[in-house]
């Protein structure tokens, strides 16, 4: 059918149209990129790749020993999520719910409620009550640590997730807190004097202060992070969750020859 537009337009704009032979035919002939081999090199092409073979004949024989031993995994893997805290104890979680919005398979689901003077999880107005990450859903491709704006949530290296029960695979909060370590106290407890949640934002609250540590005596008189020292890392009793999941590790290294 004639192209009813060709009157109105300039001649110079109209493209000849190619003729059927040459139509798919490349303008000019196929050129590899790679460089032909000559001499020696063309000699032993055919069997060149044995070379990365024999290459590893002489190189120490890497079998991981898992269960029997813990595998070693690189220092950037992505693994178990952790809900970390500020130096003084306080959770650095604020509830947003960035993370939950973020997560391509819907495996996070944030409740926050408001910090009142006697219940001071977070810096600021508001921390999250509820904290839950589906571990059936969680592909741990690491968009929920982009998203949070306080680097509360990081994940670990720890990739043992499996469990008997579907309901065993969702961590709760506690299962996914940080340990305390030296300088923190358990919250709740009240922020260091005279900030506000800029100030732990910034990295300016480094410990726990005299002040702190009179209030939680004063509204806790045997919290055992008053006491600090090794018995830190069992102040907060760990979640359910995580205790099975510990359970489920050391029974599978046990039978797996574990010494
Ligand atoms: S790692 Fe990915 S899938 Fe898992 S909770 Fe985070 S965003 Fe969701
Ligand atoms: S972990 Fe981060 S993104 Fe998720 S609710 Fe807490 S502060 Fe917000």
């Amino acid at each position: 059918m004639p192209d009813t537009n060709d009157e109105a337009r300039p001649t110079s704009d109209v493209q000849p149209r190619p003729t059927a032979g040459a139509v798919g035919s490349p303008a000019t002939p196929y050129a590899s990129a790679i460089p032909e081999r000559t001499g020696v090199a063309e000699f032993f092409a055919p069997v060149a790749g044995f070379g990365v073979s024999l290459s590893n004949f002489f190189k120490p024989t890497v079998t991981e020993q898992y269960p029997r031993e813990p595998a070693n995994v690189k220092p950037r893997f992505h693994g178990r999520h952790q809900l970390n805290r500020y130096p003084d104890g306080l959770e650095k979680c604020i509830g947003c719910e960035l993370c939950a919005w973020a997560c391509p398979a819907d495996a996070i689901y944030v409740e926050a409620a408001d910090n009142t003077p006697d219940e001071q999880f977070s810096p600021g107005e508001r921390y999250g009550r509820v904290y839950q990450i589906n571990y059936l859903r969680c592909i741990l491709c690491g968009l929920c640590i982009e998203a949070c704006p306080t680097r509360a949530l990081t994940m670990t290296n720890d990739f043992e997730l499996a469990g008997p029960t579907r309901s065993g695979l969702i961590w709760e909060k506690q299962d996914l807190l940080g340990p305390l370590s030296e300088g923190m106290l358990a919250p709740p407890h009240p922020m260091v004097e005279g900030t506000t949640d800029t100030e732990y934002y910034r990295g300016e609250v480094t410990t726990s202060t005299d002040s702190q540590r009179d209030w939680v005596r004063e509204h806790r008189p045997d919290d055992a992070s008053l006491l600090g020292g090794p018995g830190l890392a069992t102040a907060i009793p760990i979640g359910e969750t995580r205790a099975a999941q510990q359970k489920i590790t050391a029974a599978a290294r046990r039978e797996g020859g574990a010494r």
